[in-house]
């Protein structure tokens, strides 16, 4: 029986926070890495993909091919990019994916993180060769890592700069990553196909309502969902886990496990994603 581990390295939304009253759930900006028996694979990478550098240097030090998917350019998906040790391996291979626009590039965007004025390092600093992929919204096709994860995305038209949501299925398991959506309402027709019956749903989860809909200061439009909206796309998607990602950078520990408690009310499975907590599923 083959194991698949997803593992949080970070949860925090919009920018990293080191802060005491965050340390439980930690305060690094979005990446987790997916291992199904050694093979690994990031979502995202935020400041949470440093660690999983050193992570992979100690226990995969045989692995000379990386791949990251990112949901999207925002800085908090992107920022640990320079920082990720396989970067300054002449070894290895890293493969990027995105989709990308007119406007918004992504081989130019990865590329500006290294150089001025944003860094010093220059793109002769960078040893690792790295393979952009655009994915292609159009002619939508389905990727396979290692022949264990294959790898679909569709994108919610709210926002409307749109986000890259993921779906992982490796044999009969399902794992959505649904980021920096914003759904009052619920996701679309489409969108809750693509989540349907999920084993896992990791959800935005950035505001409490009453933040959100805040009178002094509204969320509305901002790309980013309350654990309501979590909770009714887990709801109408029918998937069995709901885990709250993403959380705001102004709520604490304990506010979050207000967050948690608010939703198991009406979707008993809902779980907090954790810096650096393992979970595991059995293929
Ligand atoms: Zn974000
Ligand atoms: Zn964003």
């Amino acid at each position: 029986m083959q194991d698949i581990k997803l593992i949080f390295y970070g949860v925090r939304g919009s920018y990293p926070v080191p802060d005491k009253n965050v340390i439980k759930y930690g305060g690094n900006t979005a990446s987790i890495l997916v291992e199904v028996d050694h093979q690994p694979l990031i979502l995202d990478a935020g400041t949470g993909i440093i660690s999983i550098g050193t992570y992979l240097k100690t226990n995969r030090p045989h692995l000379k091919e990386i791949d990251i998917f990112l949901t999207h350019l925002h800085i908090d998906h992107i920022q640990g990019i320079p920082f990720f040790d396989p970067v300054f391996d002449p070894e290895f291979q890293i493969n990027i994916y995105c989709n990308e626009n007119p406007e918004i590039r992504l081989e130019e965007t990865i590329y500006g993180l290294f150089n001025q004025p944003l860094s010093p390092i220059g793109n002769e600093g960078i040893k690792a060769r790295i393979n952009f992929k655009i994915l292609d919204l159009n002619h939508k096709e389905t990727i396979t890592i290692g022949n264990t994860i294959a790898i679909d995305y569709i994108k919610e038209t709210h926002p409307v700069s749109g986000v890259l949501t993921y779906r992982l299925t490796i044999g009969d398991k399902r794992i959505v990553y649904a980021t920096d959506v914003e759904s009052p309402g619920g996701f679309s027709e489409d969108t809750i196909a693509f989540i349907k019956g999920a084993d896992i749903l990791i959800h935005d989860s950035m505001y409490f309502d009453w933040d959100y809909y805040s009178p002094e200061h509204p969320k509305k439009g901002f790309g980013h969902s309350t654990v309501s909206m979590a909770v009714e796309n887990a709801i109408k998607g029918e998937v069995k886990k709901l885990f709250l990602f993403h959380y705001n950078p102004n709520y604490s520990d304990e506010e979050i496990e207000k967050m948690v408690q608010e939703a198991k009310e009406k979707f008993k499975d809902t779980y907090l994603s954790e810096e650096l907590k393992n979970f595991r599923l059995r293929r």
